[in-house]
């Protein structure tokens, strides 16, 4: 059986015509920077978000790294973020000439853990940027009380977490990520929940200044042409990539609903076995984006599946903690142990929302023969 790990080509499939005649119709019209189509995915990506700002920038990276431009972070600064991420996180923290402040994750949704949060505040900490892991929106409600207590700002990277919601019990209220802190960073790179055809990258915010800022940032820092009021960058998103994201931005919902059927069938096939599925927490909505499973024999599991033709990667093989990018830090081994430990241990399987349910079925009987071969003991017990 022939299993991807993620398969674009068969939802372009599904899209073809649409994607074509918008693509068509972008080289047809010759505008190709800040043109129609950013301004209307700007205002249909804020919509879908509920957001009330949404400012279309050139990657994920950028998003975060503008974000933290937008409220002044820079050299002194100290930004708390978790380990357990994508180094995109924390390298740009680092660009700016702040120091990124890593904080342990929860064992069980592998998103920062609040509880360790206080404790590494300083009088130098600006903001804090939680990341909605694997699709899975970090403990917003708990977060937010501690940046408000200590005035910090709050950075979501959303880039893993488009369409995923936090249930907020105070106002009884289900709201979107990209909505909750003061800002939020989304990737449009191919394989993300919504992905261009080439890089891309989204700001949301309900605050003005925050979304003049960033409008600003974005070029170069000028509010109208050779005029530049501060120092920024060129990082815009092309008109090309916006087209394409608005062809598929309203086929998200029915995707995102796709994953979370496919991530059921694989917990019920799994559950029985010597690995640990993925712990939704309550009053989170899970987006899988990733659909990670933790186990002790990962990486014998990985060679076995890999040769019935079943790709799967690990998400991530190294904390940032431990990079050698970072190594100036001074982390030492056993310094952030859950997120060390679960570096070794997380495996993520195929997952899209064209994944079929006899491709789950396939997955499944291989990883439960893989592990009886190698008698497994469940992981972390
Ligand atoms: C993908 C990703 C990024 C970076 O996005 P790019 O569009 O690739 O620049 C940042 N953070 C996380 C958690 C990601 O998964």
């Amino acid at each position: 059986m022939n299993i991807e790990f993620i398969d674009l080509r068969r939802q372009y499939e599904s899209i073809k015509e649409d994607i074509n005649r918008a693509v068509a119709e972008v080289i047809r019209g010759g505008h190709f920077i800040m043109g129609e189509n950013v301004t209307r995915l700007e205002e249909e990506f804020a919509q879908y978000v509920g957001a009330r700002y949404a400012v279309a920038v050139a990657s994920g990276t950028d998003a975060l790294q503008l974000s933290l431009m937008a409220v002044g972070v820079g050299p002194g600064d100290e930004v708390i973020t978790t380990p357990f991420t994508f180094v995109a996180t924390a390298e740009v923290i680092a660009l700016l000439g702040a120091k990124p402040v890593f904080v342990d994750i929860d064992p069980r949704t592998y998103c920062i853990n609040p509880a360790q949060i206080e404790g590494a505040i300083t009088r130098r900490t600006k903001a804090i940027i939680p990341v909605h892991l694997y699709g899975q929106p970090a403990d917003m409600e708990s977060i937010l009380k501690i940046a408000q207590k200590y005035d910090l700002k709050v950075i979501e990277d959303a880039a893993q977490a488009h369409g995923a919601k936090c249930y907020f019990p105070e106002s009884g209220e289900w709201k979107a990520v990209g909505r909750i802190g003061h800002l939020a960073a989304f990737s449009f790179f191919p394989s993300k929940n919504l992905g261009a055809y080439g890089d891309g990258g989204m700001i949301t915010t309900d605050e003005e200044e925050l979304a003049e800022k960033l409008r600003m940032i974005r070029v170069h820092g000028s509010e109208a042409k050779y005029r530049h009021k501060i120092l920024g960058l060129n990082s815009r998103l092309d008109e090309l990539q916006a087209a394409v994201l608005r062809v598929k931005l309203p086929h998200l919902e029915q995707w995102n609903q796709k994953r979370r059927k496919n991530a059921a069938q694989y917990n019920n096939l799994l559950d029985s076995l010597e690995v640990i599925t993925p712990f939704c927490a309550p009053g989170r909505e899970h987006v899988y984006h990733q659909y990670s499973i933790r186990v002790k024999q990962r990486d014998y599991l990985r060679k076995q599946l890999h040769q019935q033709g079943i790709p799967t990667a690990v998400h991530y093989p190294i904390p940032l903690h431990r990079q050698e990018a970072f190594a100036y830090l001074g982390y030492k081994e056993g310094d952030l142990p859950v997120s060390e430990q679960t570096a070794r241990q997380i495996l993520s399987l195929p997952m899209s929302p064209e994944l079929e349910a006899e491709g789950i079925e396939y997955i499944a009987r291989k990883i439960a023969e893989a592990l009886e071969t190698a008698g497994s003991k469940r992981a972390g017990a």
